[in-house]
This record gives C-alpha cells, structure tokens and sequence, in this order.
C-alpha cells in the first residue's frame, strides 16, 4: 500500500478529497456502492487529525445532537461487526465509565445503546455522585487507517497525495466530488465557520487498565482514559481557536493527574509520547450537497470531537447523496 502522486490511468468517477478517518470512510462506501474512486490528500495518517485521535466511540462536540445520534448509531453497528469480522483492524471492545460529580441525566445517544445503565453510588470512584456504564469501541489509529486503506485499494480505490487549492480546481479534475478535508475545509470551501479545538494527549504504557473512562463535569478540562493493546491514552484539553500544534509541556502532568484520580495506577506509568491535534468545530457537521459550475460536491466535514464516532454514518450518508443524482 502506497500513496502514489496524482497521475492515474483510469479516471474516477468520484475525487474523494482527504485520507483521513472521513474521507478512507466515505471512499470505502462509494467503492463498495460500484463506483471508481481516487483519493487525494495532502497527507494520510500522520499529519492527519484522525492519527491524534484517542480514539473511542463518544458522540462528543459534534453537532446538531439530533443528526449526531443517528449517524452514531450506524457507526456503532460497524464497528460492532469489525470486531467480530476484521480483527485484525484495530477495533477494541471495552466497558466504558462515564461518571460526574452530581447526578446527570442519560445522553441522548443512550437508548440506541444494548448494554447502557447507570452506576450504582457504591461501585464509583471517591467524590462523584453519579455515573453510567455502556460498552464502546477503541479505534486504534495507527492500525485503522493503514487497514482503511488497504481495504479502499483492495476495492480497486486509487490513493494519490496532491494538495488541491480550490474545490474549482478538484470540480475541473472530476466532475464529482467529496469533500473530507476537515479543518482543510476552512480554506477549500471555503468555510469560516470551521475552528479548531485543541486536544492534548499523553500516551503512557499501560499499567493494566482495560476500562475506558470520562469525566467531563469535575472542572480540569475533559477527562478519559482509553486503554489500546500496548498503550493507553491519557485526555485531554479542548481549547478553542488555539492553533499550536506542538505539545504544551506544562498541560501534561495536570492530564496525567486528572487520569490519576480515576485509575491510581495511572500515577507513575511510563510516558511513551504526548501528542496534539487539531478537532475541525462547527456549529454543525456539514453533510450537503453544492452544485458548482461544471459538477457537484457532497461536505462530509466539521466533525468535531466525534470525527471517529461519526465515520461510518456519515460516510454512508455522504455516499448516498451522492448517488442520489
Ligand atoms: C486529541 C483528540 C482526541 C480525539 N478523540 C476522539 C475520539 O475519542 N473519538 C472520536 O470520534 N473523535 C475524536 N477526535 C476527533 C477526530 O479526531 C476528528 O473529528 C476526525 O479525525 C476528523 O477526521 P477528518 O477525516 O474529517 O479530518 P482529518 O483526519 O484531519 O483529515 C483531513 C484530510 O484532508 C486532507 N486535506 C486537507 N486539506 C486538503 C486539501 N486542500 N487538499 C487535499 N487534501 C486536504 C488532509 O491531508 C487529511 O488527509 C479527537 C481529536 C483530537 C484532536
């Protein structure tokens, strides 16, 4: 597997910009819906926002909450099936805790879930009052994408690295046209509504934990702990509109701290690497469809904080616009 330049001998008959979890996802169903596709980004896996991610099923800074909670429910049915299916993907099962300093109602993606329930007080951890429990997913980035792409080159997908300036410019190369770029979007499009929201992770060697966590209501800043295969990763901050891409030192020890209180073994486990990304915020998900002169494009950007969560809703979603006409 291999991103090659942009020469290609067939034309496609969808540009699918972007090689993040958003657009290898929406690539991945218009090829199994029987089109010809090529990808183009400016960089896949590293350098890309969905390489940082923690990355686990949590409808999280997405929005609006009503399109959120169908788009994950599909997404959860997916990765369900991965891990009975494609293990070799990177998909984790894994209970998960969400817990709260005071009694807090269910999230609304609740019911769509077949284990969701709450916490009983004896059975949460010191000072908080409340908490539910529902199983989720672990997506391993750094074996996920590579394994997204191997499946859209196996589908007969080409994947290509140009930069493209303008969606004029991808419209003039391709008649049809998706547009995954996330934060790039703000640029493309362009869209002045996208920000960045800056999150923070530590990755330390994992002392034993194989429960995901989440505290977002104790003040600190977003909290979770979500256990990988070798490592677990430590979360987080969400700082809106920082753009600084290089980890802050000094935000570290106050993550690991927060984790700590949850999961005490966290305390002294070994740093393997602290790593920032860039969530793409908007006020909502753009999921639409644009005629341009010459062609037509299909947004499937501004994920948020749920951009892994959303993939497969939206991607299907995404698709099934497109072919539409
Ligand atoms: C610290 C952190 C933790 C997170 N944790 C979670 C989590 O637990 N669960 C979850 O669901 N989400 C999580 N997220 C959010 C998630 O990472 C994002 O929502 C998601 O990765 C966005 O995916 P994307 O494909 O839209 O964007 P990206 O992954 O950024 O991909 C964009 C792609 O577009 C390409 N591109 C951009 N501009 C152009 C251009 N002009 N021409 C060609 N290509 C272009 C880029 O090169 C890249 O390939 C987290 C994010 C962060 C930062």
């Amino acid at each position: 597997m291999a991103a090659r330049p942009s020469a290609q001998s067939t034309p496609a008959e969808v540009l699918v910009l972007g090689g993040g979890v958003a657009g290898l996802t929406t690539a991945l169903c218009l090829l199994r819906a029987g089109q010809r596709v090529r990808v183009a980004a400016k960089a896949y896996v590293a350098g890309t926002t969905s390489a940082v991610a923690a990355a686990f099923w949590y409808p999280y800074r997405a929005y609006p909450e009503a399109m959120v909670a169908p788009w994950a429910r599909v997404s959860y049915a997916r990765f369900a099936e991965l891990t009975r299916s494609a293990p070799e993907a990177g998909v984790l099962r894994r209970e998960t805790v969400e817990v709260f300093p005071q009694p807090a109602p269910p999230p609304a993606w609740a019911s769509d879930l077949p284990d969701f329930e709450f916490v009983a007080a004896a059975d949460l951890p010191p000072g908080y009052g409340a908490g539910h429990r529902f199983t989720s997913f672990v997506i391993e980035t750094g074996i996920y994408l590579p394994w997204l792409m191997r499946q859209v080159e196996a589908a007969g997908g080409e994947l290509t690295v140009h930069a493209y300036a303008s969606l004029d410019e991808a419209v003039r190369d391709c008649s049809r046209v998706v547009d995954c770029t996330g934060l790039g979007a703000r640029e493309l499009a362009p869209d002045p509504s996208l920000y960045a929201v800056r999150g923070q992770v530590v990755r330390v060697r994992n002392p034993g934990i194989s429960r995901v966590w989440i505290d977002e209501h104790s003040g600190g800043g977003i909290t979770y702990i979500v256990p990988r295969s070798h490592d677990v990763v430590l979360g987080g901050t969400a700082d809106e509109r920082e753009e600084d891409t290089a980890p802050d030192p000094a935000r570290t020890p106050g993550i690991i701290a927060r984790c700590a209180r949850l999961e005490p073994a966290l305390a002294g486990a070994e740093i393997v690497s602290v790593a920032v990304g860039l969530r793409p915020a908007r006020p909502s998900v753009r999921l639409e469809a644009e005629t341009r002169p010459g062609g037509r494009v299909v947004h499937n950007y501004g994920h948020g904080g749920a951009g892994v969560t959303l993939s497969w809703g939206c991607a299907e979603a995404a698709a099934h616009l497109l072919l539409q006409t």
